[in-house]
């Protein structure tokens, strides 16, 4: 990497993670949401390696990787530490991120365990898109602490009216935060070379690093 490029970003097959990775992140497993419906896990991760990756990947203009990966001691102990693990799919989820910043007219504050959350995860309870990396519960909007239905259901409004894609938790299921998801997505970069989803896998390890397309997005 040369002097001042954001780095590359490791993707990793879980599969060919460690014994105890892979019993957290469960990669391939079918889990069932609230509704009983069931869903697969993510298999593609970025690995964070330390906290500077962290803090200089930036996935959009102002959306940087670490606000996805904020937890505490609800995240199983293991992903408390570098390297850390996001499903790649975060990528889709900070697009919409950075287009609902523009219509909601003010910086998006992702909480503490609001981002990416594991199957071990206390949190984590059920299926949700937080395990796949494509929700976000949504503390603060500019100056606005999100606290009140009326701010609540406003910025919802706003989320919902982005894209059919986007589904928001009503203020009864989520009253001190919007959560915004994109569903269960899960995305297979292009640098992979997909194999058959047993275990161990072949020709190990497997992992590639995603370009970096565009170099004039950072400090944005
Ligand atoms: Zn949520």
């Amino acid at each position: 990497m040369s002097e001042g490029q954001e780095p590359a970003l490791k993707v990793v097959d879980a599969f060919d993670l460690d014994d105890e990775l892979r019993s957290i992140l469960r990669p391939g497993e079918m889990v069932r949401d609230g509704a009983n419906r069931r869903h697969r896990l993510p298999r593609y991760f970025y690995e964070v390696p330390d906290h500077r990756v962290a803090t200089q990947v930036r996935l959009t203009p102002h959306f940087g990787l670490n606000e996805f990966i904020l937890s505490d001691l609800k995240e199983a102990p293991r992903l408390q530490n570098f390297p850390k693990y996001i499903p790649c799919a975060v990528r889709l989820l900070a697009f919409y991120l950075e287009q609902f910043r523009i219509a909601a007219g003010g910086s998006v504050h992702i909480a503490v365990n609001g981002g990416y959350r594991s199957p071990a995860h206390k949190m984590s309870p059920n299926a949700t898109p937080h395990l796949w990396g494509t929700a976000a519960d949504i503390y603060k909007i500019g100056g606005s602490i999100l606290k009140t239905r009326e701010l609540i259901e406003k910025f919802n409004a706003i989320a919902e009216g982005l894209s059919d894609d986007i589904f928001v938790s009503p203020y009864d299921t989520a009253a001190d935060h919007v959560h915004v998801d994109l569903g269960y997505i899960t995305l297979v970069p292009r640098e992979i070379s997909e194999d058959r989803m047993e275990q161990p896998q072949e020709s190990r390890p497997r992992f590639a690093f995603e370009e970096r397309r565009r170099t004039d997005r950072r400090n944005g």
